[in-house]
């Protein structure tokens, strides 16, 4: 059976002579695994499509539990991001927190999406890698079942107190009244950095990018944003590619 998907490559791994494994994340059938034969070969008729980052009009042939590549229609290849190890590195990190979370047969439409445009910016090199990176992080949880509790203080519901705490088990927020209530570890918040994660979670897709931040608000919002992903996909160790953007930042 032959079907048509649009997705991005976010893994490959080579086989045979001239073979490649990949992993793509389209819209509807979440992550899947394709058998793509020959791409290795100069000029290929798939070997665009084939690489990193690729996004592309897939056409595969389902054939048990399997999907093999027929042909393809490259849309983009964010050519730009090889110009740039911190910006590869970052984009690299975003590729492997998809592949290791997101399932196949898990509907995926704004988590590829979300992965679209930050690989988009990443590669024109228009906004910061943080900023990107948190942006990521934050809705990334929220795409996929784990939006924080944004509304107020878990305990008396104040949207704004003097203090505000975040805590890291399911992200939910305490007023300084409160914070003893708290049983997970937490971290002190800045209304400004409070702010900029209620509206990268709850603002509409089409506006997440769109703002600014800088300095110690910024590095506020990296160490909340990346500490509350990796404990809700259960992966504190953290993923070797974020080890590696990491070191660029050194
Ligand atoms: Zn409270």
């Amino acid at each position: 059976m032959l079907v048509t998907v649009r997705g991005i490559v976010v893994s490959l791994k080579d086989t045979g002579e001239n073979d490649r494994i990949l992993k793509i994340i389209t819209e509807d059938l979440g992550v899947i695994s394709i058998y793509a034969r020959g791409v290795r070969k100069l000029n290929g008729k798939n070997s665009s499509a084939a690489q990193l980052f690729a996004y592309a009009r897939f056409c595969l042939n389902e054939s048990g539990d399997r999907y093999y590549l027929e042909s393809s229609e490259t849309i983009c290849v964010f050519y730009d991001l090889r110009s740039d190890l911190k910006r590869l590195a970052l984009a690299s990190y975003l590729a492997d927190v998809v592949k290791y979370a997101v399932m196949a047969g898990q509907p995926s439409s704004e988590t590829m999406q979300l992965l679209l445009n930050s690989l988009s910016f990443l590669s024109e090199g228009t906004r910061s890698c943080e900023l990107l990176k948190s942006v990521f992080e934050f809705r990334f949880a929220c795409c996929t079942g784990h939006m924080p509790r944004l509304m107020g203080c878990d305990e008396c519901y104040a949207y704004e107190a003097e203090e505000m705490y975040f805590a890291f088990d399911e992200g939910r927020l305490y007023c300084g009244d409160h914070i003893s209530c708290c049983g997970s570890d937490h971290i002190r918040v800045s209304p400004v950095v409070l702010h900029t994660i209620r509206y990268i979670c709850l603002s509409e897709f089409k506006k997440i990018f769109y703002f600014d931040l800088k300095g110690k608000s910024l590095s506020e919002l990296s160490i909340i944003s990346e500490r509350y992903l990796l404990g809700v996909l259960h992966h504190e160790q953290g993923f070797g590619t974020l080890d590696f953007y990491r070191s660029m930042l050194e």
